[in-house]
């Protein structure tokens, strides 16, 4: 907490915001809620102010979620509002964005007018994302971009993504690209669903045909995407480590309840109970890494204060993606044959279009799981950052890192 404000104080800021605009009275909307939280400089404490924030330490927003959940029921979720605005497109437009881009882009992208999506994968370059292809050719006050990006969640929804680009192919992979924030209706922008295997499509493949993109929206200068994008990285890494705050809670939950209901369905035998003898014992290891989980959060939370996260994000992303991937395969095993039927079907749609009820939430979610130890970087790419940059292991080989990117072999 900072030596300006302490924890009642913060804590009376968010009761004056609550005095003044509540978000259960029906005639407020989230938008307009939304909106009063960033001016109240509630939305991220560790911004600045008159940016959303107060100059506090990132740990203090847990004070404002505390305080706000205590006080109302109708506390909108940031990942359910905009998560890669809030958690990746913020601070990525608070450290390298113009004032004037910190004025035009902040508030919206906190109250969810704005969606937000990233374009960084391409078919070729997914966890060495440096070695992309999509180019951005300067002409006048503009630059033309042609290319594809692929896995670009949300780009349906959105007004804006984070394009990583090639600006200078003479350079060395990591050089000679450039980050840009693109109006998603552009001419040129084509967006095209990917379903994944639950059926949904939340990611699309993303076309550029001659995209015409203003010079003034490039964040950082040209040549500096890659310190740009690992910016929008380590935020990500954080952002997708989620922050599960109290004992038992979030997707452990979901096995504790699986296990309660289904416990009772072993027989008496020998072999039965032994069974369920094992069983128990999955459920209970499993809940013990889950609350080491947690643990680690509350460590990696106390030492959060403002700026760029650094590779540690790196460890609750691993840990959480195993985790969570590890839970809905122990409930799974509960559920044993009534989990071979997949309920809500493989019919194609968009997420939010289906509601998923029961049981079928739980495969569900075994499904979506799978793509945790792939999105925001593998765990295997997670493994080698926390390798090199956290216990200083020697690093992995890169003959191509300083080759310039136009020398580099590749397919198409
Ligand atoms: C649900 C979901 C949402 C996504 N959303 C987005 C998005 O919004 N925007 C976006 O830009 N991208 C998005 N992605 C893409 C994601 O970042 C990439 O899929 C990921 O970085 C892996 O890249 P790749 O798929 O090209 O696999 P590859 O890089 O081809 O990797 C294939 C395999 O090789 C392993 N591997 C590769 N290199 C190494 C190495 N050096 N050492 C050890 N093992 C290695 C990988 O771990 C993996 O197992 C999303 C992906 C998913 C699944």
């Amino acid at each position: 907490m900072s030596a300006e404000i302490t924890e009642s104080e913060l804590r009376e800021r968010v009761r004056t915001l609550l005095s003044e605009i509540h978000p259960d009275d029906p005639s407020v909307d989230s938008i307009t809620f939304r909106g009063a939280q960033y001016d109240h400089g509630l939305a991220w404490v560790h911004f600045p102010e008159g940016l959303g924030g107060l100059g506090l330490s990132r740990a203090d927003q847990a004070i404002v979620a505390d305080e706000l959940g205590s006080n109302a029921k109708n506390i909108t979720n940031d990942l359910a509002v905009n998560a890669i605005g809030i958690g990746m497109g913020a601070p990525t437009v608070l450290t390298y964005g113009t004032p004037d881009m910190h004025e035009r882009f902040l508030r919206p992208i906190f109250t969810g007018e704005e969606i937000w999506c990233q374009m960084f994968s391409e078919p070729g370059a997914g966890s060495d994302v440096a070695g992309l292809s999509s180019r951005a050719v300067r002409d006048g006050d503009d630059w033309i971009i042609n290319g594809q990006k692929v896995w670009t969640s949300l780009a349906h929804h959105s007004t804006y993504g984070m394009l990583l680009v090639r600006t200078d192919p003479s350079l060395p992979k990591h050089d000679g690209m450039s980050y840009f924030v693109l109006d998603m209706k552009a001419p040129g922008v084509d967006v095209r669903p990917l379903h994944q295997i639950t059926g949904e499509a939340e990611f699309n493949e993303v076309f550029f045909n001659d995209v015409r993109i203003p010079h003034s929206m490039m964040l950082g200068h040209e040549g500096q995407g890659w310190r740009v994008a690992i910016t929008t990285l380590m935020n990500e890494r954080v952002a997708l480590a989620g922050n599960s705050s109290r004992r038992g809670q979030g997707d452990i939950a979901k096995l504790v309840e699986t296990w309660q209901t289904r416990r009772h369905d072993y027989g008496s035998s020998a072999s039965e109970v032994a069974q369920r003898a094992l069983a128990q014992d999955k459920v209970l290891q499993t809940y013990i890494e889950a609350e080491m989980l947690r643990i680690t959060h509350e460590r990696a939370k106390a030492s959060m204060t403002q700026g760029v996260p650094g590779p540690e994000g790196s460890v609750g992303k691993l840990m959480s993606a195993e985790l969570n991937k590890k839970i809905y395969e122990v409930a799974m095993d509960l559920l044993g044959n009534d989990a071979l039927t997949y309920e809500p079907g493989y019919e194609l749609r968009r997420p939010g279009d289906h509601a998923m009820e029961g049981d079928s939430t739980l495969k569900h979610a075994f499904l979506r799981m799978r793509a945790q130890s792939i999105e925001g970087g593998t765990s295997e790419i997670m493994r080698n950052i926390l390798a090199e940059r956290v216990l200083g292991l020697p690093g992995d080989v890169r003959n191509d890192k300083d080759v310039p990117w136009v020398e580099i072999p590749r397919s198409g």
